[in-house]
C-alpha cells in the first residue's frame, strides 16, 4: 500500500461505492467497521463516507482474511502489537492511564480508556491507524524501528 497521493485520503465514496470499488460486500464492510478494522469518516448526517486510501485497507483486510489465514480477532489482536506508545512518544504516566497499552487484544484506537495524548486525537488521521497504509504488513514496520 505504498505511494498514496493526499488527495486519495478525500472521503468522497458512499458505503454502496467503496462496496463496488473494492469487491467487498457491504455487511462486510459493516463487519469491519463494527470490529473497529476501519474507521470510516463519519458526516454529520451519520452516513459513512470512504476514501481511496480507506478502499486499499478494506482490501487489505479482506487479503487477511482471505489468502492469510487470519480471522477477525487475529486482525484485531495483529494491530494490538504496533506500538503506539513509542511512535507517540507517550509518557510512562500516559502509559499507566491507557487501555491500549495494557491490551493484546484490539487496536489502539478501539481502547476506551485513552492516554493524555490520544484522549482528542482523530484516530482516522493518526499515523499509527495509518502505518498499514505505508507498509505491505506490520511485521515491515516494526524492521523500521527496531534493530
Ligand atoms: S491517536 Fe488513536 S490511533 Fe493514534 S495512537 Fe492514539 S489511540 Fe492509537
Amino acid at each position: 500500500m505504498k505511494n498514496i497521493s493526499v488527495e486519495s485520503t478525500t472521503p468522497i465514496y458512499t458505503l454502496s461505492t467503496t462496496s463496488t470499488l473494492a469487491g467487498i460486500p457491504a455487511h462486510s464492510i459493516r463487519q469491519y467497521i463494527d470490529k473497529g478494522l476501519i474507521i470510516p469518516f463519519r458526516k454529520e448526517s451519520n452516513r459513512n463516507l470512504f476514501s481511496q486510501v480507506d478502499i486499499l485497507r478494506l482490501k487489505y483486510v479482506n487479503k487477511l482474511l482471505a489468502e492469510d489465514g487470519l480471522n477477525i480477532a487475529g486482525i484485531r489482536s495483529l494491530l494490538a502489537m504496533i506500538p503506539c506508545w513509542a511512535i507517540r512518544k507517550c509518557s510512562a504516566e500516559a502509559r499507566e492511564q491507557c487501555q491500549a497499552f495494557q491490551s493484546n487484544t484490539f487496536p489502539c484506537w478501539e481502547a476506551s480508556e485513552k492516554g493524555i495524548s490520544c484522549k482528542n486525537a482523530n484516530c482516522r488521521e493518526c499515523e499509527v491507524y495509518r502505518i498499514v497504509e505505508k507498509y505491505p504488513d506490520v511485521k515491515s514496520f516494526l524492521k523500521t524501528i527496531i534493530n
